[in-house]
């Protein structure tokens, strides 16, 4: 049987460090650290290195299509796919930050949700039978689905609603901010919160179309909310540490061999929540 591997996006620090961290502790094949600098990275991988662990490295900037398709090609060939895709990278402007708010909704959708979706694109018809896939959201996008228009919601609801549909909802609200408009037409003033509420309705639309496509091969795919954590994006205020914010992302790359669900769900301290 060929090396397993599990890929984390986002890993040289955070909440991506410590799930690359627990999965070198519990995950059986080779797990890789990714980020986008190669220096910040291979310092990640070095300070893992000296706890005693084993981390392999791949540049991976979710923003540079290049560097996907360059990363997908580099896990099909030495692997013949992936086993564990961890979609962590994200960001969020801090609330003092001044940035004109249609620019912090471009710059936030665009690695938070149209990246992540670039990711999923490449790298989902690498993922091998009994493959797990995390996507990394954030109560933050329930919160913000609760605040749209009962309209709104109600689209991102539906379990009919495509992908194609979603995309167009997310740029629609991208171009609304520009107009100053997006409030009037029912999103609520939160970039980042509506960036995590693409990322899970895409998460429970990929996983029904796994379900649909590839049935029989047991592939599991969820989105997921660490918790409040200290990190450079939540401050030290936060409520857990990064190794507790890792705990139900490593648990949903880690569900047992034949276990059927949890999929398609938004999962918060390793149970599903309503959406
Ligand atoms: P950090 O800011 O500490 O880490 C974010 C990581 O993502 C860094 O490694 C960063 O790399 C990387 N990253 C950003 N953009 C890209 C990109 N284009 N390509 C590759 N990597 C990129 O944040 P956290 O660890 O707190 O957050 C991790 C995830 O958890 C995010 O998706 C976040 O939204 C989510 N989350 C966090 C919460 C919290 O309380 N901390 C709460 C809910 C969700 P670099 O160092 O190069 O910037």
């Amino acid at each position: 049987m060929s090396t397993r591997v599990a890929v984390v996006t986002g890993s040289n620090k955070g909440i991506g460090l410590a799930i690359v961290r627990a999965l070198c502790k519990q995950f059986q094949g080779d797990v890789y650290l990714t980020s986008r600098d190669i220096g910040r990275g291979q310092e990640a991988v070095a300070s893992l290195t000296s706890e005693g662990l084993k981390p392999m490295f791949q540049q991976l900037d979710i923003n540079d299509l290049n560097s996907i398709t360059t990363a997908a090609a580099y896990f099909k060939e030495k692997y013949g796919g992936v086993d564990v895709l961890i979609n962590n990278a994200g960001i969020a402007f801090k609330v003092a930050d001044t940035t004109p708010f249609a620019i912090e909704a471009e710059v936030t959708l665009k690695t938070n949700f149209f990246a992540t979706r670039d990711m999923l694109i490449h790298f989902l018809p690498l993922i091998k039978p009994g493959g797990r896939v995390v996507n990394v959201s954030s109560n933050s996008g329930l919160r913000a689905l609760n605040q749209c228009s009962p309209a709104l919601q109600q689209r991102f609801r539906i379990e009919d609603i495509t992908e194609d549909e979603l995309v167009g909802l997310m740029q629609q609200f991208v171009d609304k901010t520009k107009k100053e408009e997006h409030k009037k037409d029912g999103w609520p003033e939160t970039a980042y919160g509506v960036s995590k509420l693409g990322l899970t309705t895409l998460s429970m639309i990929q996983a029904r179309r796994l379900s649909k496509e590839r049935p029989n091969d047991g592939i599991l795919l969820n989105a997921c909310c660490p918790g409040w954590v200290r990190t450079d994006m939540a401050g030290p205020k936060a409520t857990k540490s990064p190794d507790e914010g890792a705990v139900t992302p490593v648990y949903l790359a880690l569900l047992p061999p034949g276990a059927t669900g949890p999929h398609g769900k938004f999962v918060s301290e390793k149970e599903v929540q309503p959406w």
